[in-house]
């Protein structure tokens, strides 16, 4: 058939290659916009990016408390002030939402919902090659007590630890120290086998912004002037971490 295209091209009348020609070009069209969503948050191909990964979203709101304050939501808002920092500082921002969504509906993997949406997430970090990332998330505990930020890596990521190490100097100092006065607080850097930790291939910390569940941070993670000096602090440990690798 390819031989003699000529052949079926003399066949058509004026008004059936017109259909045929509006038919591809609807085609290619709705490809174009199909792949357009997807395409974009995959490949940024940024050099200078970081990726930005608020925890949770849509229809899993991660922990949350009695009043029906929900972890997603913080995860989101510091994400987004996260991300305007990062720009002023001249990098380029991917966040894998930037609203309130979940992603499992971007895979195609056959797994449960939650493990789609992680498996977006990972996609996003390993296609657009960050030179690092940073996982957003909010602690809870059965113990009110329990408090503090806490900054995790992949146990044999020397990367990610050095990242980790960085983003709890930069809370030590900026957010414990100088914003909250208070020099007993420290954040904690621990190795954890995470799925989002374990699953790339780039530098990346997951981020315990704070406990739900403790009664003086639940306020603080409600507080503006907080949650804008927790994405500082998270900030500054990144460009901290960068200057280091160069
Ligand atoms: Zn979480």
């Amino acid at each position: 058939m390819r031989k003699k295209p000529k052949i079926y091209v003399i066949k058509l009348d004026r008004k059936k290659l017109l259909l045929l020609g509006l038919t591809i070009l609807l085609i290619i069209t709705i490809t174009f916009l199909k792949g357009f969503r997807v395409s974009k948050i995959f490949n940024y191909k940024n050099k200078e990016a970081i990726v930005i990964d608020p925890g949770h979203g849509g229809i899993d709101g991660g922990t949350s408390d009695k009043t029906g304050l929900l972890e997603k939501d913080i995860n989101l808002d510091v994400s987004l002030k996260l991300k305007k920092e990062l720009l002023v500082e001249g990098y380029g921002v991917i966040m894998t939402r930037e609203k309130d969504e979940s992603l499992e509906n971007l895979s195609s993997i056959n797994a449960s919902r939650y493990r789609r949406d992680l498996n977006v997430r990972k996609t996003i970090i390993n296609e657009n090659e960050p030179l690092a990332f940073a996982s957003i998330h909010v602690n809870s505990s059965k113990k009110s007590g329990a408090r503090g930020i806490k900054i995790y890596y992949f146990p044999t990521s020397t990367e990610g630890k050095r990242l980790a190490e960085s983003i709890a100097k930069s809370v030590d100092i900026n957010l414990y120290g100088k914003f909250l006065k208070d020099d007993n607080l420290r954040a904690e850097v621990l190795p954890e086998d995470y799925f989002i930790l374990r699953e790339t291939k780039y530098p990346g910390a997951l981020v315990e912004i704070g406990f739900i569940t403790n009664p003086e941070e639940n306020k603080l993670l409600q507080d503006e002037g907080y949650k804008e000096k927790v994405a500082f602090a998270i900030k500054k440990g990144i460009v901290e971490y960068l200057k280091g690798s160069q």
